[in-house]
């Protein structure tokens, strides 16, 4: 089935691949070359990728390929290769987090998602593009080069994990890992035209994941739709004792609530998110996707969270004050980069080390947060905040108890230009306006595509639901994806290059 270069086979969704690899129509093996090929294709144009992977995948998926051959019963999503965001640690594989710091550190054991993949029988093809440490909204902070969005090259593919965005819009593989801690999943797949997945806090363990703001990351899902999320989801969620924030909550099968019904499902516009600092044609998609949740049985009405305004404040103190304390470690004592200069002290080497190993957006991140958090400073800024991040929980209870989901668009905008906004931080900073208040929140977001703006760039709808309740935002996102076919359209640059 898989002539050599028939690379439709990597346009279909995870779970129609799986399905593919069961009836023995394709082996992993092919998969995985088919993947490496168009990875191989694509990156002069994306540079979603910062390390390649060929010998363990091609490793991997001979090995679940001859398990398959004894068959032994796979999981569901065995066989199918999957990219890894650079700052979770595998194995023997570089982990930069796309710093310069880290530029030499090799991983010297799997983060626990990576056990899961691997555990799964998911070949992993490589570790994907980023914003350093994982701060920014468009892959330009990575150290090393940025990525491109499939949709328009003169784009970014927004943040921070834009590289694993694009290559799954792109198709180059099926599925990716990234995480979130103010929208670096869902809005790198508004930007892209692919699904993601914020969990609940909690949900899934941070064990191997290189830390930036502790109370608010978490790893999730980009896939070409809900039902793929939805499996991804469940191989890595569930309780870690090597991670105490890890909640011990039983994971559901996520795929088999995905009934397509949502008949008396009350969702809940979130309001403030409907106003002018919106883009028009965002809020036009957003209305029409509500319009189609509507006829497919759903009720929807106007939801408020009345503390929104005070999210960008309260995330950009909490998130930098936790990253000035988690980024303390790489001090050129024991990970990564040292400076080469002579240094009068240790100090003055840690001084020298950090100066030549971090980027000015975390440059700019740690000074904040060691200013919010010092001595006569914490008090005003890092546990006023604090207070606040309840606030903002509780207008989310509130408005859950009258709603079973909330929706709102998943970034104020397109896509923007590369370079647009590289000098004017507080303007990157609203790229995430909808989306790090679910973070302070600690519930589930999901982002799906939605439309695409006149200019041909996809537009993203996020569904937020309450704690551990992934499988009803999922259920209305897939119910939704059956409906309509924007999350199918796949950027001409695949044709271009003669791959599709
Ligand atoms: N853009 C936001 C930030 O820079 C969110 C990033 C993220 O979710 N990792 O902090």
């Amino acid at each position: 089935m898989a002539a050599n270069g028939d690379f439709s086979l990597l346009e279909r969704p995870a779970h129609e691949l799986a399905a593919l690899l069961d009836s023995g129509e394709v082996s992993s093996a092919e998969l995985t070359r088919l993947a490496l090929e168009r990875i191989e294709a694509l990156e002069p144009s994306l540079k979603a990728f910062l390390t390649i992977t060929p010998e363990q995948a091609r490793e991997a998926a001979e090995a679940v390929d001859s398990a398959r051959a004894r068959s032994e019963s796979p999981s569901p999503l065995a066989g199918v290769p999957i990219a890894i965001k650079d700052n979770m640690c595998v194995d023997g594989v570089a982990c930069t987090c796309a710093s310069k710091i880290l530029e030499s550190y090799r991983a010297v054991y799997d983060a626990t998602v990576v056990e899961r993949v691997k555990a799964a029988g998911m070949p992993i093809v490589g570790k994907t593009n980023m914003d350093e440490f994982a701060m920014g909204s468009s892959t330009e902070n990575s150290a090393f080069y940025p990525t491109h969005n499939p949709w328009d090259t003169g784009k970014v593919p927004g943040g921070s994990s834009g590289g694993s965005a694009a290559a799954v819009a792109a198709r180059q593989v099926p599925l990716a890992l990234g995480s979130d801690t103010g929208g670096s999943i869902r809005q790198p797949a508004s930007f892209c035209g692919v699904t993601g997945l914020k969990p609940t806090y909690g949900r899934v363990s941070r064990y191997g994941l290189v830390a930036y703001g502790s109370s608010l990351d978490q790893i999730g899902p980009l896939t070409t739709d809900c039902r793929d999320a939805a499996l991804l989801t469940r191989v890595i969620a569930g309780a870690d004792p090597r991670d105490t924030t890890c909640a011990d909550v039983e994971v559901p099968d996520l795929a088999a609530a995905l009934t397509g019904d949502i008949k008396g499902l009350r969702i809940g516009i979130i309001q403030e998110l409907m106003t002018e600092g919106i883009d028009a044609e965002v809020r036009g998609a957003i209305g029409k996707a509500a319009e189609a949740l509507e006829d497919l049985g759903a009720s929807v009405g106007e939801a408020t969270i009345p503390h929104i305004d005070y999210s960008l404040p309260v995330y950009y103190l909490i998130a930098p004050a936790e990253a000035s304390s988690n980024l303390a470690r790489f001090d050129g004592m024991r990970y990564g980069h040292r400076t080469d200069q002579k240094a009068s002290g240790h100090i003055d080497m840690y001084s020298r080390t950090r100066s030549e190993g971090f980027g000015d957006e975390v440059k700019r991140r740690i000074m904040t947060g060691t200013y919010a958090l010092s001595a006569g400073y914490y008090d005003a800024y890092y546990l006023k905040a604090q207070k606040v991040r309840t606030l903002l929980r509780r207008d989310f209870e509130a408005a859950l108890e009258k709603f079973d989901i909330l929706i709102s668009p998943t970034a104020p905008m397109t896509a923007f230009g590369i370079g647009e906004l590289v000098d004017d931080p507080i303007a990157m900073y609203m790229a995430d306006i909808c989306t790090f208040t679910v973070n302070l929140a600690g519930i589930p977001g999901l982002s799906v595509p939605c439309g695409f703006s006149e200019a041909g760039m996809p537009i993203g709808m996020q569904l937020v639901g309450r704690a551990f309740d992934e499988a009803t935002i999922l259920r209305a996102g897939e119910a939704y994806q059956e409906a309509t076919d924007h999350h199918r359209r796949v950027p001409e640059i695949t044709a271009k290059e003669g791959l599709s």
